[in-house]
């Protein structure tokens, strides 16, 4: 089958506790519910575009244990190719220890383990998951030289590449340059750019500032607020889709993997991310990282 989205990246399991209060140093408390779900900002990225029809190719790396096996067996299971999912022998599964308190506060400690060990080699080593996509959705929880190289290679086969840039750090030029679409939230845009996003002004500033970098398209997201798009020849605002809110974990995972779909079709930008905005309002209205993002049948189609 061919397979159009390819996605490099993390893929963790989250191990959440929920608990009246965190502890403090020393302290042990005594937690509630414990429930063990997938993560990774890569493979939420990959379920979000699966479930939404996209032909994922998903690049990460696990460890040989039980973690890893239950990882690629839910990627199976909604339908990603793991024909590029590696193993690595010396270290563990991804993992992130959560605890949330009663008042919704998490408190995140991420292992990366064999996502830390997901090298240049390893995903430019076969060219064909690159040449058959139509685009590639990387994020940065895998090691910043990984993300140069996918990027350099995907850039000579002439695909469009969209980095969600989060976590947010520092990023090469020959990197920013290579990129069809940056996606930071309003804190990863500022410390990209140097620029606190308080206002309008701000905002398109933050914007410029990346498209001054050489990215060639921008779309800042605005949780409830939605989504800043702004490319060379303008710029728009797309408000949320309204609705009420019960978890916005993976709002941002989910919008990526529905641009992602959208723009491998064949949509416009603006088309790309109004759809994006109606697949994270309806993530965000349930529980869950991965098991919050909609199927395509739940949205209306993309607007040409
Ligand atoms: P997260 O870290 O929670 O995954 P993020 O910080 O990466 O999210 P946000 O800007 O908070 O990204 O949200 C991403 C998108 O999710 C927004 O652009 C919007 O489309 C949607 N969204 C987030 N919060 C809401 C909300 N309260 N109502 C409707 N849509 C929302």
């Amino acid at each position: 089958m061919n397979r159009n989205i390819l996605v490099i990246g993390s893929a963790n399991t989250d191990m959440v506790i929920t608990t009246k209060y965190f502890p403090r140093p020393g302290e042990t408390v005594m937690g509630e519910q414990f429930l063990i779900n997938p993560g990774g900002k890569g493979a939420n990225q990959a379920v979000g575009a699966a479930r939404l029809g996209g032909q994922v190719t998903f690049i990460t790396k696990f460890g040989t244990d039980l973690f890893g096996e239950q990882g690629r067996a839910q990627l199976l299971r909604e339908g990603i190719a793991t024909d590029y999912v590696l193993s690595d022998p010396d270290q563990p599964s991804g993992v992130a220890l959560i605890t949330v308190d009663e008042h919704g506060e998490n408190s995140i400690v991420v292992a990366p383990g064999a996502n830390g060990t997901l090298s240049a080699a390893d995903v430019t080593g076969a060219d064909q998951p690159f040449a058959e996509c139509e685009l590639v959705l990387m994020q940065l929880e895998i090691p910043l030289p990984t993300v140069v190289a996918a990027a350099l290679l995907a850039t000579k086969l002439g695909k469009r590449i969209i980095l969600n840039p989060a976590p947010a750090q520092a990023l090469p030029d020959e990197l920013l340059r290579a990129l069809f679409l940056i996606t930071p939230n309003e804190s990863e845009a500022e410390i990209l750019t140097g620029i606190a996003i308080i206002d309008a002004d701000s905002l398109e500033a933050a914007a410029q500032a990346l498209l001054a970098k050489g990215v060639k398209n921008v779309v800042i997201t605005l949780g409830a607020e939605g989504a800043y798009l702004r490319t060379p020849a303008g710029a728009q605002h797309l408000p949320a889709v309204r609705t009420q809110p019960v978890d916005t974990t993976a709002a941002g995972d989910v919008f990526n993997g529905a641009l992602a779909v959208a723009l491998a079709e064949g949509q416009e930008l603006l088309a790309a991310v109004a759809f994006a905005n109606q697949a994270a309002a309806i993530s965000v209205t349930r529980l869950g990282a991965q098991a919050s993002a909609p199927y395509r049948h739940e949205l209306r189609q993309p607007v040409t």
